[in-house]
């Protein structure tokens, strides 16, 4: 799945279109059908800005093309005139470049998209008061794994993201918000942001407990717990004795 970070890997790509009247085609049918293209063909692109897992194309006149790759997006940057393979939800064709959508299950026109989700954990700098003031308005017996994942309060943290930064500053995934303290909060988030943006800089990671079920924990040598979690039931990895916090038999 594409992470927050590939997405933004994918935003800065598909800078090279900014500024340029495109020509629009919507080759797949599913995309021909949400008449996209006339819309969006021989305007201006304003900007190309990736929020949590969306990328969100502001055109001029307004109209925001919002993009999220789910499991199985994709979007390039080619060559104008490069040969196009298979057939993609949307191209969008600047002067020298081409931008093209494959596998793009979600595109619509939205204007209060941005509105609606969390502060983006990649921002630089990161909006940490608005992500805190947010989490601290949901129900305190949420759990914190939960929570981080929630793109309405803070957008961008994949599960592996989670995972790990909860690992780092050795806080359960179970543990309730409301027994999680400030300090911890925003050392969790400043954790996923400094790694995160780690791997935008292209820096290589190599998870300490995430999909590691099993294994011995680098820190303490505890085995590594796995367990699904939240209402999506994404699984969730945490080491049961330097991680302070219940487990999910008390959740
Ligand atoms: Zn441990």
């Amino acid at each position: 799945m594409p992470e927050g970070d590939a997405i933004h890997r994918a935003a800065r790509r598909l800078q090279v279109l900014v500024g340029q009247e495109l020509e629009v085609e919507a080759p797949h049918p599913r995309a021909a059908v949400k008449q996209l293209a006339p819309k969006l063909d021989g305007r201006r692109l304003e900007s190309v800005e990736a929020i949590g897992k969306n990328i969100l194309f502001r055109f001029e006149g307004g109209l925001v093309l919002r993009s999220h790759l789910r499991m199985s997006g994709r979007w390039r940057v080619l060559d104008r005139d490069a040969p196009v393979f298979g057939t993609p939800w949307l191209v969008l064709k600047g002067e020298d470049h081409a931008g093209v959508l494959w596998n793009g299950p979600v595109l619509e026109l939205d204007r209060g998209v941005a509105r609606r989700l969390g502060p983006d954990i990649l921002a630089e700098p990161p909006d940490y008061d608005g992500m805190v003031e947010r989490i601290r308005r949901e129900d305190s017996r949420r759990q914190i794994g939960d929570a981080l994942l929630d793109q309405r309060l803070v957008s961008g943290i994949g599960n592996i993201w989670k995972v790990e930064s909860l690992w780092t500053q050795r806080i359960s995934p179970w543990r309730r918000l409301g027994d999680v303290s400030e300090e911890e909060l925003r050392a969790v988030l400043s954790t996923a942001h400094d790694v995160m943006r780690a791997r935008v800089e292209g820096v290589p990671f190599r998870a300490a407990i995430y999909r590691r079920k099993g294994h011995m924990c680098p820190r303490c040598g505890t085995p590594v717990e796995a367990w699904p979690q939240g209402d999506d039931a994404r699984m969730t990895y945490w080491c049961p004795t330097c991680q302070k916090g219940e487990g999910p038999a008390t959740a």
